[in-house]
Parts: C-alpha cells; structure tokens; sequence
C-alpha cells in the first residue's frame, strides 16, 4: 500500500471543498439559522454500502500490514491536512450544524479538538503487553485489527464524533466505512474528503444516507465492529441488528446529566462553569448538564448568578461574531425543547430566563431557558432535552441530591460543585456515571477514557483503553 502521497498540496477554499463533495442533484441541505441552501448532499443506497464495504475490506489486510509506526506517521500528516483547512471546514460546520464559527467551544473548537485528537491517537503507546514471565511459561498480550469497522454519527459534533470513531480505528490497522447523521452529512463528508487527501485510498468512506443504511450497516456481515453515538432507543436497534453477526460494539448514547451544588459552593465562582456545562453547543451535547440540583443555603444566590452569566451570552447567527450560541440544529429538536419548557411552566416551575421563543424569526432558534422550584419528577428534569433549557431543582440533604441524581436508567457524566475538594470527591464517588466531574461539567481529554453506563452505552472512547475496544485481544503463550 503506497503511503507517502504529499500533504502539502491540500488547501481547499470554501467553495472548492463544497464542490468536491456535492451533488447538484443531491437532497438539500439547509442553514438552520436562516433556512438557506448549504449544498446538496449526494444521497447512496443500500447497494452504495454493500460496495463501500466490499471495497474496505479489500484494502484492510493491506493496511493492518503497514508498520504501526508508519501508520501514525500518516495519522500525524492527515491531522496537519484538516488543521490547513480549519477555516473552509469550520465555516462548512457553522452553516450546516449552526454553531457559532468564532466564540466559545464552537466550530473552530470542533475543527481544532478533531486535530487534537487524530494527533493523539496516533501517539498513545500501544506494545505488547507481557503478562507472565516466570517459571510457568510465558503470556503476551497484544491487539489484533478487528477489521472493517462501520460508524454511525449524531448531528451535534459531527466532525469530531466522526473523529473519535475514524482515528482509533485507523491507528489499529481497521478500515472504515461511516454513516452520518441526515442532518449533518456535509461537515463528515468534508472532513474525510480532507483525510483522503492524504490516506492511502479506501481506508475512510463516508456513505451518506437515509435511515435504512444506518439499518443495513448495522446488520451488515462485513462489518467486524460498529461504533455507533447517538440515541438510546437507536442504540438498542442496533445492538438487536448487530446479534446475528455477533458484530462487536461500542455504543454511546443519550445522557441526562445530574450536577449537583454542594452547600458550600460559591455561587459567583461557578456559575460560569455550570452555564458552559449546560449550554455548551446550545445544549445539545451527550454530556451536557442537563439538571441541576442546588443545596437550600445557595439556591436562590446560584439561580441569581447562573441567570446573570445566561442572559449576557449572544445566540444568533453562527457567522456573526459576537454570538457564542446558534440554533437548535433542526425543528424536530426544537419541538423536543419547547415541548419540555412548555411542560416545566405547567408542571409548577418558575422561569428565571428565557421560555417564549420570538415567533418571526426565521431558524431554529430556542432562547437560553432556566426553569427553577421544579420537582424531581417533572419531565424537562427526567428526560434529555437536548437543548437550552436547564432544569433547576432544590434540594435540603446531599442524600437526597445523590439519590434523585442515581434514579435515572441512564449515566454518562455528572458534575459536583463545592469549595472542599475532598468533600465534592465522596459526594463524586457515590454517583452512578461514566465520568463525575468536580467544579467542571463536560470537559473532554483524548488520553482519557470517556463512556457511559446504564442505557448510556457502553465501551469506551479514547486513550489507550479506547484503542483497544478497536482491536481483538490475541494472548500467546509459551
Ligand atoms: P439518533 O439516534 O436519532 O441518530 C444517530 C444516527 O443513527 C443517525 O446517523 C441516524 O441516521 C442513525 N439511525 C437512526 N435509526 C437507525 C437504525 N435503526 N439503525 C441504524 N442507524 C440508525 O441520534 P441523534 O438525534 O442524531 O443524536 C442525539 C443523541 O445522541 C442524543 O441522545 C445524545 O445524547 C446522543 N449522543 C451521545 C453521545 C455520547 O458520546 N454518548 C455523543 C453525542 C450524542
């Protein structure tokens, strides 16, 4: 397999890289702050998949035989390729996700975390591991490419959910064959299109299509291992597809993030914390704070700073630059949170901020929303609304915080907030997630593992222990 194809002639403007992947007679694709054409995006078939995987699996014995080192070497050279179109890539992602290009953790972010972490994976040590050594024999444990790995994609991160999929993948010596989200299949199409400037041919395709090719993938006997982020109820679709091939997965799915605010907290100090937390990608993030539990003593003085902080963030239009927030990314999720706020203000709840979206503007755009005085059991707290509206919900004895933030069937992170770091710690341990996070909500690293429990999936992404849910375990022993 030639790897040595040059990096330096990749640098696409805007236009030609729409060009490289649209279809003048391709289903459109539109804005969703304005409602205007992005592009037209080629659509495939069931047949389109059959091939794409026929094709992977052909040029995967000749990639597991590329030497590791030289692999990365690649991965390092394909990072470089989409760090050089970070402008054209980032403006695609903005018009067609809706995230702001500039402020905050928003399209460039995505553009530069999907670098960061292709970079990353491409340098984790991953040797044999020599388990025995003594007078017994020997036992060494290493990783084998598990083969053709198929992936399937959410609308909120698509480039860099695509990232966390394709890298590991690559790095163990798999080929690829995606499906993205119907909402955002340009920014992942752009994105590998990048890539494949680079990579040998064949590694990485993008099969953009309709439900039916998430179902065929899923189902599909060329597929060694699917990596699937999305819903849990898709995620349970698949895994049923996936018996009959006995296809290996690891599956992210929907959180309903607890935080909790511990008495001694300052609300000034976190408030921030906990609106990024929250609000990030205009809340429609996995592990998002999605409700938040606040002790008596620092209610009222956490919901005053925390609607301080929200009212002075801009949403609008993701290319204007002062906006740190864009729309929701299509209607369907719209009605999801204005459905959930609607039931909230009925359920008894008390809106500190937000709730009434204007009626004449064009998009979808949901006001930063906080919802105070709710029960536990109302449904904008017990179901992911991923979006802009954040439950608050009182709270008189850490008991109570712990167990109403353990009642849920679903656990990817969780956050805790106070001043005594070794008190926030035993709080921390006795929550039922993937990731607790303390005084921080959200924050994501590629050397360490992130994945959920409960109906949040299962398996884990990143680092080295993400590297080896992309390998099959091989022992020899002597
Ligand atoms: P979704 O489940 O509706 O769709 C995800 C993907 O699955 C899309 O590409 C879709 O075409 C495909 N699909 C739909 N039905 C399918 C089927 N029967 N078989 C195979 N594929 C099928 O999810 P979404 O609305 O795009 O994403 C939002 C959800 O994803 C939220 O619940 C969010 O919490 C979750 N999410 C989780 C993580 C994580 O890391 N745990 C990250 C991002 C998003």
């Amino acid at each position: 397999m030639p790897t040595d194809a040059a990096t330096t002639s990749v640098l696409l403007t805007y236009d030609q890289l729409l060009a490289a992947i649209t279809d003048p007679e391709g289903r459109e694709i539109l804005d969703p702050a304005t409602g205007e054409l992005v592009g037209r995006v080629p659509e495939r078939t069931v047949e389109d998949l059959d091939r794409a995987l026929a094709r992977a699996r052909e040029k995967q014995a000749e990639w597991a035989a590329v030497p590791d080192a030289e692999r990365c070497a690649l991965m390092h050279r394909a990072a470089e390729a989409v760090e050089a179109n970070t402008a054209a890539l980032a403006e695609l992602l903005s018009r067609e996700q809706g995230k702001p290009v500039q402020n905050g953790p928003n399209a460039l972010f995505e553009v530069g975390g999907s670098v960061a972490w292709l970079q990353a994976t491409a340098s984790f040590p991953m040797e044999p591991q020599t388990i025995v050594d003594d007078e017994s024999g020997t036992a060494v444990l290493s990783y084998d490419p598990v083969g053709v790995v198929g992936a399937i994609g959410p609308w909120n991160w698509p480039m860099m959910i695509s990232m966390w999929q394709i890298a590991p993948a690559l790095r163990m010596g798999n080929t690829v064959v995606l499906k993205p989200s119907e909402y955002t299949p340009l920014s992942v199409l752009a994105m590998v299109h990048v890539l494949n400037q680079v990579l040998p041919e064949g590694l990485v395709t993008v099969v953009p299509g309709g439900r039916e090719v998430g179902e065929a993938l899923s189902g599909h006997p060329g597929v060694d291992k699917l990596m699937f982020t999305g819903s849990t109820a898709t995620g349970k679709a698949i895994m049923r597809a996936a018996a009959d091939g006995l296809t290996r997965l690891t599956l992210e799915l929907g959180g309903n993030d607890a935080g909790i605010v511990l008495p001694d907290a300052d609300p000034k100090a976190i408030a921030e914390g906990l609106f990024w937390g929250a609000f990030i990608n205009t809340g429609q993030t996995c592990a998002a704070l999605k409700r938040l539990y606040v002790h008596e003593d620092v209610y009222d003085a956490v919901c005053e700073a925390l609607t301080e902080v929200a009212a002075a963030m801009p949403m609008g239009m993701g290319r204007d630059e002062q906006n740190v927030l864009g729309p929701l990314q299509n209607k369907a999720q719209f009605e999801v949170v204005a459905d959930l706020v609607e039931k909230a203000r009925s359920g008894g709840g008390r809106v500190l901020l937000g709730g009434e979206p204007a009626q004449d503007q064009p998009g979808f755009f949901y006001p930063t929303t906080l919802v105070a005085d709710l029960d536990d059991d109302n449904p904008l707290v017990t179901e992911e609304q991923f979006g802009p509206a954040l439950p608050i919900v009182k709270y008189s004895s850490v008991d109570d915080a712990v167990r109403m933030a353990n009642r849920l069937d679903v656990g990817l992170g969780a956050s805790v907030w106070g001043s005594d770091p070794e008190r926030a710690r035993e709080v921390a341990a006795r929550i039922q997630a993937g990731t607790v996070w303390i005084n921080k909500h959200g924050t994501i690293d590629p050397r360490v593992p992130f994945g959920g429990i409960k109906s949040s999936g299962f398996g884990v992404e990143f680092g080295v222990e993400g590297l080896k849910a992309l390998g099959v375990p091989k022992v020899i022993a002597s």
